[in-house]
Parts: C-alpha cells; structure tokens; sequence
C-alpha cells in the first residue's frame, strides 16, 4: 500500500509538471515508453528466476552428492574396521601357529611327539604344515594392510571432495542471496512501473474521452468544456460527518485532505454528485478505492470534488453529471477503515497541469458546502440551510 501512495504521489508530482503545453502524441509516447520499461522488466525477472532455479537445483545436486559421500565414506570406514579385525584375528593365528612351531622344534617336541603325532612322519607333516600356514597368514595380513591403505587414501580422497563442493555450495548460497535482494528490488520496481503505466494508460483515455487529437495541447482541450454550476451541495441525503479536514485528534498528526462522512446501516448510502460537472476519473485508484473525480466550474471557478472508499460506481469518466447524479454507493474500499465517504475538494481541474499535486490545492469542504455544525450530527436532505 505504502508503494501505491508513493507511485500516486509520483504520477501526481512527475507526469503533470510537464502536463501542460503538451500534445496527446507526447502521452502515448509516455505511455510506450512506461511500456517498454514494463516489458524490459518482466524479462529481467525472468532471466534472474531462471538464474535463482538453476543454482537452486544445482545446490540441491550437491546436497545429495554430498549425502552419498558421506555413506561412501560410512561403507569405506565399516570395511576398514572389517579388515582391522580380520588382521587381529590373523594375527593372533600367526602368533599361536609361532608358537607352536617354537614349541615343536623345541626340546618339548618329543613330547608333542609322544602325546599328538601318530608317527615321526606325520610330526614332520605337521611342522611343514604350519609353517606354511604361518607363511601365507603373514602374507594375507600384507595383503589386508594395503587394502586398509588404500581406503583410507580413498576417504581423503572422498574428503576433498566434499571439501570442494563445500565450497561451492557456499559460492552458491552467496550467488541466491544476491539474486534474492535483486529479484526484490525488481519485484519492487515491477509494481511501481505497472502502476506508472496504469497511470500514463488512464491519463491518455482521459484526452481521448474528452476528444483530444494526438496534436492538440492537451491543457487546452480538457479546458472550456464543463457545465456551468453555482453551488455545491451535500453529497448524502441522510449522513453525518465523523471527521473534520485537515489536523483533528481523529487523524492525529496526518493532515486529512478531505471530510469523512458517513450513515446509518441501515440507509443504502447513495452518494451523489456535489454540483453539475463532467466525471474525470471513476475506477480503483490505490489507497483512495473506488473513487469517483468530478470537474465542476463554479461561477467560472475551476474545482475538482474526489469521492473516496465507494463499494459501487454507477458513472463512467466523461459522462456529464448533475447535483442529482448518483455516483455509487458508500464503501470502505481502498485504505478505508470503517464504511464512509471522503470527500475531497480542490481547486483546480485534477489531470490538468499542476493540479496532478492535488494534495496542494484542496480546501475545506465545509467551507463550500452547508453542513449542521458539530461530528454525528446528521442531517436528512441535500438542501437545508442550516446556521
Ligand atoms: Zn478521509
């Protein structure tokens, strides 16, 4: 919301300081030009998301690249444990074969001789036997210790790996956040120039409706074409006021460009033009809601009356409008809380050189139009005089 209110200000600071002495053609090339920066930044945002895919997946890639490493290095690590305990079993066969063979060619021999061989041939076989035995177990003990080697340059090597997509994936994660801020910053420029381009779009329908060609100065051809009114009246026939223009304890510190006005639940809450005049603007305009901007001429006086926050609008801008035109219905659309309607009056022609800053032009409408004195006191007609 805080965007809309910016851009507003914006559309109403920038496009109209220009506004006059300028050709319709000038606006529509505005309008192309708002266009294009449109365009080149939804591309932009495309490439950048396109981007911020590609090193999203491919963070995603080292994630499971790095999750089957580590079960690499899990299944490596079992088979070294393996393998150690197979060398200690080995080991300890070795020793106990040693020490049987120290045994048999020791002085006990002949009794090993007496107790377990059959014969002096088979005590040689067994001998012969286990030295071999005690022979190729120091050989697959070898062979276990480089195979325990080997894993273990395996794991390094499995480590610098990691230690390589680590890094990466960092890389990566600092290559998101930039793509991150500049997609924000993008996403933030893509409302702003939709609503510059909204604004420029509405801008030149309005010259169009009120029958300017692309040559014509266009602050002369929105001139000189209103009904006359003298006076303004009331824009509810049953309603009260519940807050006051400009600095009130309501608004606190904010200065309020208008009157607050609103009715019972009960009351369908027309509103209705405040004179005669042509409708300038009727749409959703930001923070205003629906609104409704009506030019008058007063007495040869140029103003523009602004109806804000309507849940209906039964006009279209061009059409000719009298006091007893209804405009819509009260609503709380836009930055409204609570239904009612606010009534903002100005003085010169909105979309019509400087008056884009509107803000610097509005008056007190109760200034204009009679009203009972005092908040929530209501009245019940558009005529009344009241003292
Ligand atoms: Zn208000």
């Amino acid at each position: 919301m805080k965007k809309r209110i910016i851009l507003l200000l914006l559309i109403i600071l920038i496009i109209p300081i220009n506004a006059n002495a300028k050709t319709l053609r000038e606006f529509r090339n505005e309008l192309n030009a708002a266009q294009e920066a449109l365009d080149k930044n939804q591309s932009q945002i495309q490439a950048t998301q396109e981007e911020i895919d590609a090193a999203k997946a491919r963070v995603s890639e080292i994630r499971s690249e790095m999750t089957s490493i580590d079960n690499e290095m899990i299944e490596i690590n079992r088979k070294i444990a393996q393998l150690n305990e197979k060398i200690l079993e080995k080991d300890k066969e070795v020793k106990s074969l040693m020490k049987y063979y120290q045994f048999s060619n020791g002085e006990s021999a002949y009794l090993e001789y007496l107790f377990k061989a059959k014969s002096i041939t088979d005590f040689i076989y067994r001998m012969s036997i286990t030295e071999q035995l005690s022979r190729y177990n120091d050989k697959l003990i070898k062979e276990m210790h480089s195979m325990v080697e080997e894993n273990k340059k395996n794991i390094s090597d499995l480590q610098e790996k990691e230690k390589q997509l680590k890094a990466l994936q960092k890389e990566l994660g600092e290559k998101l956040v930039i793509l991150g801020s500049q997609m924000d910053s993008l996403a933030d420029d893509s409302v702003a120039l939709k609503d510059e381009l909204a604004a420029a779009q509405a801008t030149v329908e309005q010259y169009e409706k009120l029958g300017c060609k692309d040559d014509d100065d266009v602050s002369d051809c929105a001139r000189g074409q209103l009904p006359a009114g003298t006076r303004f009246w009331r824009p509810m026939n049953l309603a009260y006021i519940t807050a006051p223009y400009g600095y009130s304890s309501i608004y606190g510190s904010s200065w309020h460009t208008g009157m607050d006005i609103s009715t019972y639940h009960w009351d369908p809450g027309t509103i209705y033009s405040i004179s005669d005049g042509r409708v300038a603007f009727a749409g959703p305009n930001g923070t205003m809601g629906n609104v409704v901007m009506i030019h008058h001429n007063i007495n040869g006086n140029e103003y523009t009356s602004i109806y804000m926050h309507m849940s209906s609008i039964y006009v279209n801008s061009g059409d000719y409008v009298s006091k007893d035109t209804a405009l819509g219905t009260m609503g709380e659309t836009g930055a409204a809380y609570g239904a009612h309607l606010h009534l903002s009056l100005i003085t010169c022609l909105i979309y019509d050189g400087d008056c884009f800053n509107y803000r610097n032009y509005t008056v007190n409408p109760n200034d204009y139009i009679n009203f009972p004195s005092g908040l929530y006191v209501d009245w019940n007609d558009r005529n009344t005089y009241y003292q």
